[in-house]
C-alpha cells in the first residue's frame, strides 16, 4: 500500500491522496519494466492486442468509476469526464487493437531493393519495441492524455513507467488496475507518483524514451535531459490556437462552437481556440453571437449535473489567468462579456471575452489556459492569416466558413500541427489521425500510424540472394574493373538509350568476374 498525503486542487483538499516516490524507487520501477518488458515482447502483436481489447471491455464496465475519479480530483462536469476522457481513451483502446498488428506486420514480407547496383537484395522490416517508455502526464485530461500515449507502447511491446501529474495522481493511477484485470503482466505498466522532481528523475531513470504531455516550460527541461543522454522524446505543449471566422461563417454556428472548444474543461484544453481573427463584416454579428452564448454558461461545481465550467484545477492557475485578463484590460481591451458565477469554495474563474486587444498584450502573446478568450477584428483573410501566424506557438488551428474551397486554401496557409474546418479541438480525440504540434508546441506526433511508429525501431534486415557471389564494388580494383563500373553507370544513369545499352557488356561482364568466392 502506498502512503497517502493530503494536496488542494481545483474542487476542495481531497483526502488522501498517493505519496511521491523517491528517485531510486523510479530507477527500480524501470529495472522492473525492463525485465517484464522482454516476456511482453515476445508475445505476438495479436496477443497483446488481445490485452488492449480486454482493456476497452473493462474500462467500459467501470467507466462511472473512472469519470467519477477524474471529476473528483480535476472539478470537471461530469458529463466531461465521462464523455471526452473515458469514450475517447475506449476510442483509442479500440483502434490501436485493430491496428497495432497490422501496423507490425506492415513491411515484414521480402521485397526487392531499388536501384540497379542493389538488383540482388531483398529487405525486410522488423518493427522492434524501443524497451521502457516514460510517459510524462498533465492533469487537464487527466485520463484519457496518459492512455492515449500508453496504448500504443504498450501495443508495440514496449514497457511504460508513467508519472501522472501531482494534480491528478489517481485519474491516472487507476489505469495500473484497469490494465491489471485486462490481463497484462505484473511490472509491464508501473505508475510513479510524484510532482516535476519525479517526472525530471524518471527521464533520467534509464528509459529508452520519453514521452511527455505538458507545458513548453517543463517540455523544454526534459527535451535538454534527453538530448544530453542521447535518447528520443516526443513532446506535446502548450498551444495559442488561432481561430479564424470568415465573413461568410454561419455565425451561430461559429459562436457555438468556439465556446464549447475553448470554455468546456474551464477552458483548460491545450488544444483549442485562444484567439479568434474576424473578417470585419462578420465581426460585430460574432461577437453578439459569442456573447449571448457565453452569457449562458452554468458555471460550478463538477458533480451538479447542469453545470458546463467547472472550477479552474488550483488557484495559482486562477491566479495566472486573472494577471492575464488584467494585463489586458490595464492596456485597453474591453470585457464584451462575461458569465456570470455564484458558485464558491473552489477557484472559479468567470468565462471571459474580451475585444479591443492589441497584439502585445499577455494574453495574444501567451498561451492562456482557462476560459478567457480575446476577438480581434481584421479586414480579410491575409491579415487574419498573418496575425494568427504571428505566434511562437502551432499546436492547432480553425477556419469557420461555409465556402469550403476558400476554408481549405486558408487553412493551408496556417503554420499548426492540425487545422480544422467549422470545428476546433476535436482532432485531438481521433485515434487514426496524427496529432501533434509545430514551433513551441511540440515536437514528434502521437495517434495514427506516426503514433505507432514512434513506439518502434524500424529495422531492416538486408538479404543478399546469393550467398557467396562477391558484390561488385569490393576490393580487385584494376583498370578493367574501373571500366566495368564505368559500365555500371552507364547502364544505370546514362542519358540516353544508346549510351544505357553501350554500358551492358560490361555490366554483365561485372557481375560475372564476381560469381565465386575470388
Ligand atoms: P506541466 O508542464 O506543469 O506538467 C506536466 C507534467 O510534467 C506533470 O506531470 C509534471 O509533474 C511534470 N513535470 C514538470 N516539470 C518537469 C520536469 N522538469 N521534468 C519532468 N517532468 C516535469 O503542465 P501542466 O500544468 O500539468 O499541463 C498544462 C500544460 O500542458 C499546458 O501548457 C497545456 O497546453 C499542455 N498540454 C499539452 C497537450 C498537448 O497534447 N499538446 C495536452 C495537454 C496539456
Amino acid at each position: 500500500m502506498m502512503p497517502h498525503h493530503a494536496v488542494t486542487t481545483a474542487e476542495a483538499t481531497l483526502a488522501a491522496v498517493p505519496e511521491p516516490i523517491a528517485n531510486t524507487a523510479v530507477a527500480a520501477a524501470v529495472a522492473r519494466a525492463r525485465l517484464a518488458q522482454r516476456d511482453w515482447a515476445n508475445r505476438t502483436p495479436a496477443d497483446r492486442a488481445k490485452v488492449l481489447h480486454r482493456f476497452h471491455r473493462v474500462l467500459y464496465r467501470r467507466r462511472h468509476e473512472v469519470a467519477a475519479l477524474v471529476t473528483r480530483e480535476s472539478g470537471k462536469p461530469l458529463t466531461d469526464a465521462l464523455g471526452v476522457d473515458v469514450f475517447v481513451a475506449l476510442d483509442a483502446a479500440k483502434w490501436t487493437a485493430g491496428a497495432a498488428p497490422r501496423f507490425l506486420r506492415k513491411g515484414s514480407g521480402w521485397r526487392q531493393v531499388s536501384g540497379l547496383m542493389f538488383w540482388r537484395k531483398r529487405v525486410r522490416l522488423d518493427k522492434k519495441p524501443l524497451g521502457v517508455i516514460g510517459v510524462i502526464a498533465p492533469w487537464n485530461y487527466p485520463f484519457f492524455l496518459p492512455t492515449a500515449c500508453v496504448l500504443p507502447a504498450l501495443a508495440c511491446g514496449n514497457a511504460v513507467v508513467l508519472k501522472p501529474s501531482e494534480f491528478t495522481p489517481e485519474s491516472a493511477g487507476v489505469l495500473e488496475s484497469l490494465f491489471r484485470e485486462a490481463g497484462l503482466p505484473d511490472g509491464v505498466l508501473q505508475v510513479v507518483q510524484g510532482d516535476g522532481a519525479v517526472g525530471a528523475a524518471l527521464v533520467r531513470a534509464g528509459v529508452d524514451k520519453v514521452i511527455f504531455t505538458g507545458s513548453a516550460a517543463a517540455g523544454r527541461k526534459v527535451a535538454v535531459s534527453c538530448a544530453e543522454q542521447l535518447i528520443p522524446c516526443s513532446l506535446e505543449l502548450g498551444g495559442s490556437d488561432a481561430a479564424i471566422v470568415l465573413a461568410d461563417a454561419d455565425l451561430q454556428h461559429a459562436a457555438d462552437g468556439i465556446v464549447w472548444t475553448r470554455f468546456a474543461n474551464a477552458g483548460q484544453t491545450c488544444v483549442a481556440p485562444k484567439r479568434v481573427y474576424v473578417e470585419a463584416p462578420a465581426y460585430e454579428g460574432f461577437v453578439a453571437a459569442l456573447a449571448r452564448a457565453v452569457g449562458d454558461l452554468r458555471v460550478g461545481p463538477g458533480s451538479d449535473a447542469a453545470t458546463e465550467v467547472g472550477p479552474m484545477i488550483h488557484p495559482n492557475a486562477a491566479a495566472l489567468l486573472t494577471a492575464q485578463r488584467d494585463d489586458a484590460i490595464a492596456r485597453g481591451a474591453t470585457v464584451a462579456a462575461r458569465a456570470s458565477v455564484s458558485a464558491v469554495g473552489a477557484p472559479y474563474f468567470a468565462p471571459t471575452v474580451l475585444t479591443d486587444v492589441s497584439d502585445d498584450m499577455r494574453v495574444m502573446v501567451e498561451e492562456t489556459f482557462g476560459p478567457l478568450l480575446p476577438v480581434v477584428r481584421v479586414s480579410d483573410a491575409d491579415e487574419a492569416v498573418r496575425r494568427a501566424n504571428d505566434s511562437k506557438f502551432g499546436l492547432s488551428a480553425s477556419v469557420w466558413t461555409r465556402d469550403r474551397a476558400r476554408g481549405l486554401a486558408v487553412a493551408r496557409r496556417l503554420e499548426a500541427g492540425t487545422v480544422l474546418l467549422n470545428d476546433a479541438t476535436s482532432v485531438v480525440g481521433m485515434p487514426d489521425v496524427p496529432y501533434g504540434g509545430v514551433k513551441t508546441s511540440g515536437l514528434g506526433r502521437l495517434h495514427g500510424e506516426p503514433g505507432l511508429e514512434a513506439c518502434v525501431q524500424s529495422t531492416p534486415v538486408v538479404d543478399d540472394r546469393f550467398t557467396s557471389w562477391r558484390q561488385p564494388w569490393w576490393f580487385h580494383y584494376d583498370a578493367r574493373h574501373r571500366e566495368m563500373i564505368e559500365d555500371f553507370g552507364r547502364v544505370a544513369h546514362g542519358a540516353s538509350v544508346r549510351e544505357r545499352l553501350r554500358g551492358v557488356p560490361g555490366l554483365i561482364r561485372l557481375i560475372l568476374t564476381r560469381k565465386g568466392t575470388r
